[in-house]
């Protein structure tokens, strides 16, 4: 589904992504993993569109998206909501900028995000977390192929990120999307996903890939069978 050939890209004399290779099929869900300034948002930013690569290639579904936005579903790090926007606009401007739009759908997530009070209001009057959270059901009811999405849960207490961590991962197992997730956090990309590609530090940001070592747990007990198990 989504192909990066070859792509590096440079910041001045600062080369922050070297001849970076990945491909992801349909229905995967994928992490990106790496310390702080390794070059992760730099990588969605590049398949966002919002940089271009300065050489090599990226492909959805065959079709070159070098620099071009609106291919994918985008959760940025820190989460942009239009001000004069309620949430509930935030929320479906996803999907009205791909000419589709379900409100009932919007509104329900919002419910389940534990945002419900807060349908009709503004982001200022807003937690940073829930904004994340905005956020986050926002870059899920877009209609793109992909949904990326950069550290969704980093403003969120243990439990809040726990209870999200699950509603993705049923999402996932229900809906299948195609999911690049990027996260310092090892012990969330094993617990969500597939496949782990590890960033290396500086100078040579070359990747590498992790298998996930047992299948995906459903639950913490779940967890602790599965290793017990191996
Ligand atoms: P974090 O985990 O802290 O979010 P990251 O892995 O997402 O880190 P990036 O934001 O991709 O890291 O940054 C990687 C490197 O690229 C850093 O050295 C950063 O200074 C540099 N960089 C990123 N964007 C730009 C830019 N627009 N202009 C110049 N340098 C940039
Ligand atoms: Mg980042």
């Amino acid at each position: 589904l989504l192909s990066i050939e070859n792509v590096s890209k440079r910041f001045g004399q600062n080369e922050v992504i070297h001849n970076l290779s990945l491909q992801v099929k349909q229905g995967e869900f994928v992490s990106i993993l790496g310390p702080s300034g390794s070059g992760k948002s730099t990588i969605f930013n590049l398949i966002g569109g919002l940089l271009s690569p300065d050489e090599g290639t990226i492909r959805l579904q065959n079709e070159k998206i070098n620099g071009k936005r609106g291919s994918v579903s985008y959760m940025p790090q820190t989460p942009s909501l239009l001000p004069w926007r309620t949430i509930l606009q935030n929320v479906i401007l996803g999907q009205e900028l791909q000419g589709e739009t379900n409100r009932e759908r919007a509104q329900e997530m919002i419910q389940k995000a534990g945002l419900g009070d807060y349908i009709h209001s503004y982001p200022h009057e807003l937690s940073g977390g829930m904004k994340q959270r905005v956020a986050f059901i926002r870059a899920l009811l877009s209609p793109q192929p992909i949904i990326l999405l950069d550290e969704p849960f980093s403003a969120l207490d243990e439990l809040t990120r726990l209870d999200m961590q699950k509603w993705l991962l049923d999402i996932w197992e229900t809906h299948r999307p195609t999911i690049l997730f990027v996260t310092h956090n090892i012990e969330e990309a094993l617990f969500l996903s597939d496949r782990i590609f590890v960033l290396a530090n500086r100078p040579a940001h070359v990747i590498s890939e992790l298998t996930v070592p047992f299948s995906r747990p459903r639950n913490e007990e779940l967890l602790l069978e599965d290793r017990f198990l191996e």
